[in-house]
């Protein structure tokens, strides 16, 4: 299974740059605010410095104390005053970035090709949208200001140890080539790490999501261990990415540490060293040394998040892969001369190689109704899927009128042809919306129409609130055969020209199949209706019937056609009525 693609350094660079444009004005706010703040905390220092000076020299007195003193908790207070208002806006703008980001990858999942979401399972998928939007979250609001903060307050304070005594700041600068080589080295090794790291979550979810949606079928064929062994490698794979992250941070840590208290420890006997040689006053050795204790915090801070930064930069490489996946159809193409379907010569594989269509062609005038049958893995579903759009022929052509349907816009492609599988999803909502979906303007008496013509009006409207019950996970639990009525209802509120049902009453029992064709028939009256179908019954009220064995049409025409024929389909007819309809 494939993944989603990762966008490239060079591509989730762009990305931020573009952002970084966007919100310029607001981050230099921010950056402006911070920067006073760190000037702020720079003064104590200075006035202790200022203070030993003083001490040392003259007679210290009450009203200079007091003055010192004042100073000292003025610049406190405008420090926590200004430092408030800073975390605020950086907040602010952590908050609209990330939404923005967050729409901006909801959006490209939303486009994303069918094709390429069952690619790459929906794990991936699934793990982009959680486990990497979390950890975006984390470093857009917190990571990225504390780190900008961190780097102002740092450069601020640097520059204040040159202005005190370049002579004494020298010594705090030993720290440096520890802190950047040992950083250098970390970040080398440890982003394939995260990337590993941030892989593995996928496929752990994948496995844990797939065995859950398959619960059933795990269960009946007793899959439990050999699921569990897969789940357990999965993890134990997500344990050895983290591990080894772990070990990468394990050695980074401790030598950023021991790099700091040996710049404090340096700095301190040098600028010790100056201040007893006269070249330095002792008020001003003590400032630098304050200094370099302080910039302690802001480094820390740097290289702490640093950790942070990398896990997002995945993550957004991980978010931006998504939109950098092709749109697989044009977003703007002709609108059809006629509904008239024609498929020649299709050849399909889902693996190279394999052709699973081996040359289809076929003609569906408008309003007709075609019973596609065979046995399974005929290609009978493929062929469903090249009608709806969501494969395209490896070779030969697939058309509504005359336009190719892999080259229509989606939106004009839902407006002709809709595909209604055994698979379908309540979302979460009242029964209402469920339905609206389908056409946000349907007025009640649509609904209930729509309702109606799959047979299930009767339940709805006893439900506990009708419209309005709440359904989905949280709510009202129908059944997986009303949920299928409800999917055949929102269909019928879209109202394509062409409907493909690929089993799409498998789940009622046969009766009411039965029962719910006929009455949506008679709502699809001169719509183009193309059933795949086991229950031959469908068959028998088709206008048509194609026989599919082994990617190809082997019989074509109408019920009784092929009945008298004696083929294949005679066959099958045959064995179904002697199985009984109502067991099938
Ligand atoms: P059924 O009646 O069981 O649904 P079908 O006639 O609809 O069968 P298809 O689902 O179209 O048959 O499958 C045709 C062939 O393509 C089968 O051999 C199937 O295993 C293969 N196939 C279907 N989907 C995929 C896929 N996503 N990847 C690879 N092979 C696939």
């Amino acid at each position: 299974m494939s993944q989603l693609p990762i966008a490239e350094t060079a591509v989730v660079r762009a990305h931020a740059r573009s952002l970084v444009r966007q919100h310029r004005r607001d981050l230099i706010k921010m950056l402006v605010l911070y920067s006073l703040a760190a000037v702020m905390a720079l003064i104590p220092a200075w006035i202790i410095g200022r203070l030993i000076n003083f001490a040392v020299h003259h007679q210290l007195t009450d009203p200079l104390i007091t003055r010192y003193v004042g100073a000292l908790f003025l610049s406190s207070i405008t420090y926590a005053g200004l430092s408030f208002l800073a975390r605020r806006r950086s907040y602010i703008l952590g908050e609209t970035v990330f939404a923005q980001l967050r729409e901006e990858f909801l959006a490209s999942v939303l486009t994303l090709p069918l094709v390429e979401v069952e690619r790459a399972g929906t794990g991936d998928l699934l793990s982009r949208t959680t486990n990497d939007i979390e950890a975006l979250s984390r470093t857009v609001r917190f990571a990225v200001p504390e780190w900008l903060v961190a780097i102002v307050q740092t450069v601020l304070t640097l520059v204040a140890m040159l202005l005190v005594s370049p002579l004494a700041a020298l010594a705090g600068l030993v720290s440096v080539p520890f802190i950047f080589f040992s950083t250098r080295h970390y970040l080398r090794y440890a982003t394939p790490g995260y990337m590993r790291e941030r892989a593995s979550y996928a496929t752990m979810s994948g496995a844990v999501a797939e065995t859950a949606e398959g619960a059933r079928t795990v269960d009946a064929h007793r899959l439990a261990s050999r699921q569990s062994e897969r789940i357990d490698g999965t993890i134990r794979e997500s344990f050895y990415a983290e591990l080894y992250t772990l070990l990468m941070r394990l050695v980074w840590f401790p030598s950023v540490e021991s790099a700091f208290a040996l710049a404090v420890a340096t700095t301190l006997a040098w600028s010790g060293w100056l201040a007893l040689a006269h070249h330095l006053t002792i008020g001003a050795a003590t400032t630098v040394t304050l200094y370099v204790v302080q910039i302690n915090d802001p480094v820390d801070r740097i290289v702490a998040w640093l950790d942070e930064l990398q896990i997002g930069q995945t993550s957004l490489a991980r978010l931006v892969g998504v939109s950098v996946v092709r749109d697989d159809r044009p977003t703007q193409g002709p609108e059809p001369t006629s509904e008239l379907i024609t498929l020649h010569e299709v050849h399909y594989a889902y693996r190279p190689g394999h052709d699973v269509l081996n040359g289809v062609s076929l003609t569906i005038q408008p309003g007709e109704r075609l019973a596609i049958v065979g046995p399974s893995g005929a290609g009978k579903s493929t062929i469903g899927r090249l009608l709806a759009g969501i494969d395209r022929p490896r070779s030969g052509s697939a058309r509504i009128g005359d336009v190719e349907i892999s080259q229509m816009p989606l939106t004009t492609l839902r407006e002709h042809v809709a595909l209604i599988t055994q698979e379908h999803h309540i979302f979460i909502g009242t029964m209402r919306e469920n339905l609206a979906l389908a056409k946000p303007s349907a007025s009640d008496i649509d609904i209930a129409q729509a309702l109606d013509a799959v047979d299930a009006l009767e339940w709805v409207q006893a439900l506990p609130q009708g419209l309005d019950t709440e359904l989905g996970t949280t709510g009202y639990q129908i059944t997986p055969g009303q949920a299928q009525q409800v999917a055949l209802a929102r269909l019928v509120l879209t109202d394509p020209h062409t409907l493909v049902l690929d089993e799409a009453t498998a789940l009622l029992d046969p009766r009411a199949a039965r029962h719910l064709e006929r009455s949506l028939a008679a709502v699809l009256h001169g719509r183009t209706v193309i059933a795949i179908a086991h229950r031959l019954q469908t068959a028998h009220d088709a206008d048509r019937v194609a026989v599919v064995i082994e990617g190809r049409i082997v019989e074509l025409g109408t019920h009784d056609e092929l009945v008298a024929l004696e083929g294949e389909y005679a066959s099958l007819w045959r064995s179904w009525r002697n199985e009984g309809p109502e067991a099938s």
